[in-house]
């Protein structure tokens, strides 16, 4: 593939920027990599595996990009924001990766010069591991990157900016911020919450010691601990963010959690065996949509990464 664009600036390098970088030099679509995170040890490690250049400032990093990635916590996003405003490139195009999209553009957008691009983005996908050692190049294949543009955005940038996206393996899809939000409060951060109580709750069941439940763990548990233990920064922001949204589906998930206790108290199998039929047919569903595998055990060994 050919340079999409020129110079693109990293700010932050863990796990989602220094995977786009490998990706991006895999494929050849950005000319060079400059790159920026808080500590000298995170940028160390990204010159030596992924960037062409660091820079101890993110207003450094940021001169003469043709594309600026923030990749920082969401809590972090204005602060770069109003430090790397004076610096952008006239004509330049500022996305960012962060989870949660109103927080982030309320935060970011105000900042954003005239002349500059912002196309706020979100890939859905991850792992529970962080830190500018952890990515990979093929992290974004097959996955979903969502854009949430708007009315003003300019169409030869988003297309633009698409075709890197693309070319780094995700497919891309656009929507509005407030509905990106309600989406992904549904298929990632309340099951992030439920994951965290249910390790929280086995952590407090005395009566079940703590090598019993790692000895059994394969029984269901075990899913529920992986995402339990993703980055705790990344998803106290997530939670603090998009507030609104999860407490909608937490209220729901607490409505239907009620009506199936009350089927469990009542010996109500039909309810049960018909809800459980339901829910069956949503995760056929997710198997042909190609989001996951049909493999026994969810396919260990060749398992494809999460979505944050
Ligand atoms: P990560 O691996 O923890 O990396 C975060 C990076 O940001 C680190 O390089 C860190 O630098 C840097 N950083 C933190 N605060 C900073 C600041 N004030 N100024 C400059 N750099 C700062 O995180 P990640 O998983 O890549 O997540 C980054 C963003 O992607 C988040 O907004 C998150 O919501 C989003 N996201 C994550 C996932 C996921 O599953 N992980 C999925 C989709 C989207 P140091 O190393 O020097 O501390």
């Amino acid at each position: 593939m050919s340079v999409i664009y020129p110079r693109v600036a990293l700010i932050g390098l863990g796990l989602i920027a220094s995977s786009m970088a490998h990706a991006m030099r895999a494929q050849g679509l950005a000319a060079e990599i400059i790159g920026h995170a808080r500590s000298a040890e995170t940028r160390a490690v990204a010159r030596e595996l992924f960037c062409d250049r660091v820079c101890e400032t993110a207003a450094e990093a940021v001169q003469g990009a043709d594309l600026v990635v923030l990749a920082v916590p969401i809590g972090a996003m204005g602060a770069i924001a109003a430090e790397i405003a004076p610096h952008l490139k006239p004509g330049a195009v500022v996305t960012d990766v962060g989870s949660v999209k109103g927080a982030v553009v309320e935060a970011v957008a105000p900042h954003i010069p005239p002349g500059v691009h912002f196309i706020p983005g979100h890939p859905m996908a991850g792992t529970e591991y962080s830190g500018p050692r952890s990515g990979f190049a093929t992290l974004f294949q097959n996955r979903w990157w969502l854009l949430t543009p708007g009315a003003e955005t300019d169409a030869a940038e988003l297309a633009r900016l698409r075709s890197l996206l693309e070319g780094i393996g995700a497919k891309v899809d656009t929507m509005d911020v407030a509905h990106h939000d309600l989406v992904v409060a549904v298929v990632s951060h309340a099951p992030h919450l439920i994951a965290y109580t249910m390790v929280g709750v086995a952590d407090h069941m005395r009566r079940v010691s703590q090598s019993e439940i790692v000895q059994y763990s394969a029984t269901g548990f075990r899913d529920f601990t992986r995402i339990a233990a993703s980055d705790p920064t990344m998803w106290r922001d997530v939670f603090l963010t998009n507030k609104d949204a999860v407490l909608d589906i937490l209220g729901r998930f607490t409505e239907e959690l009620f009506v199936l206790q009350r089927a469990i108290r009542m010996g109500d199998g039909d309810h049960l065996h018909a809800y459980f039929t339901r829910t069956r047919a949503i995760r056929r569903g997710i198997i042909e949509a190609g989001q996951d595998t049909a493999a026994p055990d969810f396919g260990r060994g060749a398992e494809p990464p999460r979505g944050g």
